[in-house]
């Protein structure tokens, strides 16, 4: 077995696992309806295929992956589109976003598919494509499209794929029990990953704190040559990505790199499972395992859950207390609180943590910044986190991002051993927010400035072509009024023959005015009277002119 690498910091709170695994994975009974957000992914939220009526098959697409970094949404069973609208959903905001109900009609029909056996003979953009279909995305909390990790690009060599069964943070053991019971779909699916990105090996990994699925795997792997397993030390948080590809490969990705830049890529025990399932027989991922634990459920337990059940249904069936303080979503770590037990499971939810006031820690208040150092000591990217603190709380939101804000993964290893009780990734969080917003205010600003300035050239250019349209016509204008331009019109080409011609026309109808010009009748052939009068009218005329003058 190679060596394996520590990173520095880190930390070993209380895990909780035992009480949820003492027990084998539960299915779910179908709840009355389904509720499933359109945005349940890293990047643009789906658009939906189906209308308000409309009778769906299991596994029906009922929404496409609008964008690149988009997946679909498929129907966890048959029934009927009941609405199409706002409802809560699973979020820190506690807002509500656009969902497909689904309620049920029992039957459980399947749509028809495709299975395949010969899935390590296809052509790893056929690969992708399906697992794309499937509406796959990372199983282990941070919802970003599998697909785009199973296209490394020509130019990247994938030394090693790094399967992730660390489950680093307490409570949750979703991935403890997929190991344990359903260890050839993850075999398979690792064995899929590695055929899309080309691996030279690839390594599961998992934390000592699970004996028992690192025994199910090491057995299912024994004759596998390029697949190996590795157990790594318990320690928070291992499972996260940078920390991973250092423990086990000794390489660290840049600060703002990518796994790829160092030849691996890394993807989640649910996900390589997820994979398989969606490869060899043709299922989309409408359903996931979900711990369901914490001192107000009376039977911690992990169950098979379908994608859109309430979060209200698993609490019944795991015997909830009445009494909940808090119901978050994800670990006590990194988890987030959810508003109301009526949001829904999403394809992220590994953990439903409902705890009392008894077993969260005391609340101390929070006093100021001793500058202890402990939470440098504990920052696993060795990051300045009382100088983050400062700054954030100096909104000098240049300076924080000099001291790398944005590499700060929000462990909370920092807040966990902070004597002053500080809740410092909330200050982390907070700055992060400001300076996006000032980030998309600036980007608003810029646009609008652009849109002027194209606004203003346009105008100009406009007035300038309207400018030389007119002097040209005045021109045109002046050469038809002179008639010693005609002949340089003619000689020239004149501009155009057209032109020529339409002058000789005008010259034509001048012409026969002239010809037709006729004396007044009343100026001819008058009689000495007549004569006499005109001329003594035209002397008075004159007369009175010369007056005037
Ligand atoms: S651990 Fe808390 S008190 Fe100590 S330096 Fe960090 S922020 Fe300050
Ligand atoms: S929350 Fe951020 S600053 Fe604190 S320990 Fe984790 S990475 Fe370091």
């Amino acid at each position: 077995m190679s060596p394996l690498w520590s990173f520095p910091g880190g930390i070993h709170p209380p895990m909780h696992k035992e009480e949820s695994t003492r027990s084998p994975i539960v299915k779910l009974p179908l709840p009355e309806r389904l509720i499933l957000p359109l945005h349940q992914h890293i990047g643009a939220p789906s658009t939906p295929d189906v209308n308000l009526g409309d009778q769906v098959l299991k596994g029906q697409r009922i929404a496409h992956a609008d964008g690149y970094v988009s997946v679909a949404l498929h129907a966890p069973t048959s029934g009927t589109i009941t609405d199409i609208g706002e409802y809560p959903i699973p979020h820190p905001s506690g807002l509500s976003d656009l969902c497909i109900i689904l309620s049920p009609d029992g039957q459980e029909k399947w749509i028809s598919r495709e299975t395949k056996d010969d899935y390590l003979f296809m052509d790893a953009s056929h690969l992708r494509n399906r697992v794309r279909d499937a509406g796959i995305v990372g199983l282990g909390g941070a919802g970003f499209p599998a697909f785009i990790k199973l296209n490394p690009g020509p130019r990247n060599v994938i030394e090693t794929l790094i399967i992730n069964g660390i489950e680093c943070e307490p409570y949750i053991s979703c991935d403890d029990m997929l190991m344990r019971e359903r260890t050839a779909n993850i075999v398979s699916g690792v064995k899929i990953i590695a055929h899309a990105v080309q691996a030279r090996q690839s390594i599961i990994a998992i934390e000592d704190n699970k004996p028992e699925a690192y025994q199910a795997m090491l057995e299912a792997t024994a004759n596998e040559p390029d697949l190996s397993v590795v157990q790594c030390p318990t320690i928070y948080p291992q499972g996260s990505e940078k920390q991973l590809i250092y423990v086990v490969t000794g390489k660290e990705v840049p600060s703002d790199g990518l796994p790829l830049n160092v030849g691996v890529v890394v993807h989640n025990v649910g996900t390589a499972a997820a994979i398989y399932s969606a490869i060899a027989k043709a299922e989309p991922l409408i359903s996931r395992i979900v711990t369901v634990t914490g001192d107000a459920i009376r039977k911690p337990q992990n169950l098979e859950v379908l994608i859109g059940t309430p979060i209200r249904s698993l609490l019944d069936f795991c015997d909830a207390q009445t009494q909940i303080d808090q119901l978050i979503m994800g670990g006590p770590m990194m988890g987030f609180t959810i508003h109301t037990p009526l949001a829904s499971v999403l394809k992220t939810t590994n953990c439903i943590l409902a705890t009392t006031y008894n077993s969260l820690p005391e609340k101390n208040m929070e006093m100021p910044c001793i500058r202890c150092g402990a939470c440098a000591d504990a920052c696993p990217i060795k990051l300045l986190p009382q100088q983050l603190y400062w700054y954030a709380r100096a909104k000098d939101f240049e300076k924080i991002q000099d001291y790398n804000l944005f590499d700060c993964i929000e462990c909370g290893c920092c807040a966990y051993v902070c004597p002053s009780n500080i809740p410092l990734v909330h200050y982390y969080r907070y700055a992060k927010t400001e300076i996006w917003s000032k980030e998309r205010e600036q980007q608003k600003a810029d646009i609008a400035r652009q849109r002027h300035d194209f606004r203003a050239e346009r105008l100009a250019k406009e007035k300038a072509e309207k400018a030389a349209r007119h002097k040209r016509k005045r021109n045109e204008l002046k050469e038809k009024s002179d008639p010693s331009k005609k002949e340089t019109l003619i000689k020239n080409g004149a501009k155009s023959k057209k032109k020529a011609a339409i002058l000789e026309a005008m010259e034509r109808v001048q012409a026969k005015k002239e010809a037709h010009k006729t004396e007044p009748k009343n100026t001819v052939n008058l009689t000495e009277e007549q004569q006499r009068k005109i001329d003594q009218i035209n002397k008075k005329r004159e007369t009175r002119k010369n007056n005037e003058d």
